[in-house]
């Protein structure tokens, strides 16, 4: 199975519990490697996001570092919101996220209730949610290119409550055409795409971000993939990981990124496809 996670929350941000409840956790479940990702200072978000000064976070995740070194290999990074961007040379890798669309001098969140996600497409998008999907994808493209993270966090996060296509049509030529440009742009960057088992973890819908037919742009394009449970519980760390572990293996992937001995590398697909479960 997957021994790398790289996409985790605990209470510096709006995760459950302390990072070191979280060490124990992946000690718990055999992982070879931990990452932290709270989420970057976000002003209008300030409950659930990290404080403007990261250093005492970056300290606290070297120190679990130092001192689970000989178990588990602890990195230090960050989902950084791209509409409040934080960075430092110490953050060993970034997330890019977009949880927000913009409206007037303000941002609308896309992920926490449908209710939010309607208002915010009436307000700003006239109701029309395939223009707020356009909008999203457009402002992605731009956002990758710009902020060039290292990885491209839950990729159509803006279809967390699309589901029976409520506000706009998975299978229209402009969506799927406006998703695909900016898995291109996003892509031609270097980032790894997450495949994000959230909602597989939580048992909400049975999806991944990203949708397949995304997924099978990335494996043509030879763009490389990572599996990240973006938990905020750490009896999800590996929610999804068998699942994700398939998926990718049917779609035709052949090798999965994880992050060993200090960087990115990319392992076989197969020796996770036999150990899974
Ligand atoms: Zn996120
Ligand atoms: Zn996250």
């Amino acid at each position: 199975m997957i021994r790398c996670n790289l996409h985790t929350h605990t209470d510096r941000s709006d995760g459950i519990c302390s990072a070191e409840h979280v060490v124990i956790a992946a000690l718990e479940k055999g992982f070879r490697t931990l990452g932290f990702s709270d989420h970057s200072h976000t002003p209008w978000l300030e409950q659930y996001t990290l404080p403007s000064d990261i250093g005492p976070y970056i300290l606290g995740n070297l120190e679990l570092a130092a001192r689970y070194r000989d178990r588990i290999e602890i990195v230090c990074g960050i989902e950084n919101e791209f509409d409040s961007w934080q960075d430092d040379e110490r953050l060993q890798y970034r997330i890019g996220s977009r949880h927000c669309l913009p409206i007037g001098d303000g941002h609308f969140l896309i992920d926490e209730t449908p209710e939010l996600l309607e208002q915010g497409i009436n307000d700003r998008y006239g109701g029309s949610g395939a223009a707020a999907a356009a909008d999203y994808y457009r402002l992605l493209a731009s956002d990758v290119s710009r902020h060039r993270p290292e990885i491209i966090g839950h990729f159509d996060l803006i279809r967390k409550f699309n589901r029976s296509s409520r506000f706009f049509d998975e299978n229209g030529t402009a969506y799927r055409r406006a998703a695909l440009e900016a898995a291109e742009a996003a892509g031609s960057t270097g980032g790894i795409f997450e495949i994000n088992t959230s909602n597989i973890a939580r048992k909400r819908r049975h999806i991944f971000y990203p949708a397949d037919f995304i997924l099978r742009f990335i494996l043509e394009h030879g763009y490389p993939v990572i599996i990240g449970s973006d938990a905020h519980d750490p009896s999800l760390l590996s929610g999804g990981f068998s699942e994700a572990v398939l998926r990718l293996w049917d779609i035709g992937f052949r090798s999965v990124t994880v992050w060993k001995n200090g960087c990115f590398r990319q392992e076989d697909l197969a020796e996770h496809l036999i150990n899974h479960g």
